[in-house]
């Protein structure tokens, strides 16, 4: 079942303008979600990509970066990043959090996820995006890789939610904010 998400895209139709098969003019583009050729038949989908990310504490503090490239350049984000083809989605949260901080993770637990939109080079792409919450292991080896600008260690509670880069960050840490101020259950 598709659903009904309106008129088409204009970004979508100026990014497809050739059916990538047969080379014909004005491929439809049905729900945003789906080429189909009238010429040749072709249906191609736009599919969700998986996305991870981790509120990653050292101590009592999170490690959040500032965004040095767009989209949301300057904005605060937590380490993690697309999932590659065949690669878990622990393994490619691991991968990228050894890739962005030089640090493995520890702890790590899934949180919540929520759909997110995200842009890049005037293509909108949808996105899940799969949060967790672990520590970092060895703190002593933090250190920004370049798509960093800055990295910035906050208390959860003086982290102001606007300032994260993307909307399904700032409803992740609604929850996060939830589950800290829940009481551990006995054990
Ligand atoms: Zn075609």
């Amino acid at each position: 079942m598709i659903p009904d998400s309106g008129p088409t895209d204009p970004r979508l139709s100026r990014a497809f303008r050739y059916c990538p098969r047969c080379a014909t003019p004005g491929p439809a583009i049905l729900d945003n979600r789906q080429l189909q050729c009238p010429c040749c038949g072709l249906r191609f989908f736009f599919n969700t990509a998986a996305a991870a990310a981790v509120f990653l504490f050292a101590g009592n503090r999170l490690v959040l970066g500032v965004r040095a490239e767009e989209p949301r350049r300057g904005c605060l984000d937590v380490p993690g990043g697309f999932i590659e083809f065949d690669e878990s989605v622990e393994a490619g949260l691991r991968r990228e959090v050894r890739e962005e901080l030089g640090v493995e993770i520890r702890d790590l637990r899934y949180l919540a996820s929520f759909p997110n939109d995200y842009l890049y080079a005037d293509i909108p792409y949808k996105t899940a995006d799969l949060f967790f919450v672990g520590a970092v292991a060895d703190p002593a080896h933090l250190r920004a890789a370049d798509d960093i600008a800055e990295l910035v260690l906050l208390e959860p509670a003086a982290v102001d939610p606007a300032r994260f880069a993307f909307a399904s960050t700032r409803r992740a840490f609604q929850v996060l904010l939830a589950a800290l101020a829940t009481p551990a259950a006995p054990a």
